[in-house]
């Protein structure tokens, strides 16, 4: 099919799919390690990328295919691999980009792994990071150098709701000779097309909105055809951290509501956040679909809805918010996000437990702070679990 002649959930639950000589209606899993070839001929044709076709699982499986397929026509992008783990989609991507001596901008507001690879990792291959603030522009400026080759950023921000101005950051790195990567795990292609903003690469963890029901970890990189269908592609195929075919069928399903899901996610969160505002033990609200939200109109502008993470600051400090969390009977106190079950987190110790004190204060995770991805049970059954313990 032509993807530009579809909408987009036609897209979720149309593309990429190649139906077998069986005539399937729902996607087949190819669970097999390894392809046959008819000939000594054709294997070594295959072997030699003379001829396309099936080798081996670690880099071509037909159903890993069909959710790259799929993901790529959702973003828009041009070409898609899909990695074992999102984290597996971020360092990949890093081996593909990067050499000794290169340098990265990336958002402070990142996920607290992808700052270890960042900060650990990456140096001891000579790779330095800088760091700055995600909605300030000048200090991303400040902070570009001439071996700069990616800015990285995540936005909505995690746990603060921040919004990044795509388009003004994409200019950004353009007119420096560097791309822009979007972890567009929070929004996904359903509320927010990075590419379409002038983004050049979007990573995701597939483990959270696109499985969508807590199942599986996967991830995936979107973007050119040469960076990601050669470059990161080859990365993977040698070094192997590449989706099973299992986990890329659970995913594919996945996507098919996803435009359908993340709607609803929108809405309850909404719905959480105003609930909230008008508590007088809350003191402090973080969810960009309410108008109080500093950059509410930039969300508006970019996004088709708001997601559905809402933090708050509880007041009485960490006790406040560990009483208000352990009050609850039916969330599920874990640090995972993306999911229909709803989740009940307490940032300062957990997600962001190791950071120190300095950068907590810098990047406002203050010890009151909880955060609270809205699943899709009734809002308000939610809205009372919550209640038990800011009431009391
Ligand atoms: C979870 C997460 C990741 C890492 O994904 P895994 O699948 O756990 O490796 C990366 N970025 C964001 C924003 C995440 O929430």
């Amino acid at each position: 099919m032509n993807n530009n002649d579809f909408g987009f959930d036609t897209l979720a639950i149309r593309s990429g799919h190649r139906r077998t000589s069986e005539l399937e209606h729902s996607e087949a899993i190819f669970a097999t390690s390894s392809f046959v070839f008819e000939n000594a001929a054709q294997a070594a044709a295959r072997f030699a990328g003379d001829e396309p076709g099936n080798i081996y699982s670690r880099f071509t499986n037909p159903t890993t295919r069909a959710f790259e397929e799929r993901l790529a026509a959702m973003e828009g992008g041009e070409a898609c691999v899909a990695t074992a783990s999102g984290m597996a989609a971020i360092t990949s991507l890093c081996l593909a980009m990067l050499k000794t001596g290169d340098h990265i901008v990336s958002s402070r507001s990142v996920f607290g792994t992808t700052t270890s690879l960042f900060e650990k990792y990456l140096p001891r291959f000579g790779i330095e990071t800088s760091f700055v603030g995600l909605t300030d522009l000048d200090e991303w400026k400040q902070a570009i150098q001439s071996n700069t080759r990616f800015m990285f950023l995540e936005t909505p921000s995690n746990p603060l709701c921040e919004i990044a101005d795509i388009s003004a950051l994409a200019d950004l790195a353009h007119e420096n000779n560097c791309l822009l990567v979007v972890d567009n795990c929070f929004c996904t292609p359903a509320l927010q097309r990075p590419l379409e903003l002038g983004a050049d690469v979007i990573v995701h963890s597939a483990t959270k909105y696109l499985d969508g029901q807590g199942r599986i970890v996967g991830g995936a990189v979107v973007g050119p055809r040469p960076l990601v269908d050669e470059e990161v592609f080859g990365v993977i195929r040698t070094t192997g951290p590449s989706m099973s075919p299992f986990n890329a069928w659970v995913a594919l399903k996945g996507l098919e509501t996803l435009n359908l899901r993340m709607n609803a996610h929108s809405q309850q969160a909404t719905e959480l956040a105003r609930f909230l505002q008008q508590h007088p033990r809350v003191e402090k609200l973080f969810h960009a679909g309410l108008e109080s939200h500093p950059q509410h109109e930039l969300a508006r502008s970019q996004q088709h809805g708001f997601g559905g993470v809402v933090s708050f600051v509880v007041k009485g400090g960490r006790e406040a918010a560990w009483k208000v969390i352990d009050s609850t009977r039916m969330l599920s106190i874990t640090a995972n996000l993306g999911d229909v079950k709803t989740t009940i987190t307490h940032p300062a110790t957990t997600t962001h437990g190791r950071v120190s004190d300095e950068l907590k204060r810098i990047s406002g995770i203050e010890d009151g702070l909880i955060r609270v991805a809205v699943g899709l049970e009734n809002i308000d059954d939610i809205i009372a679990d919550l209640s038990r313990g800011l009431d009391a």
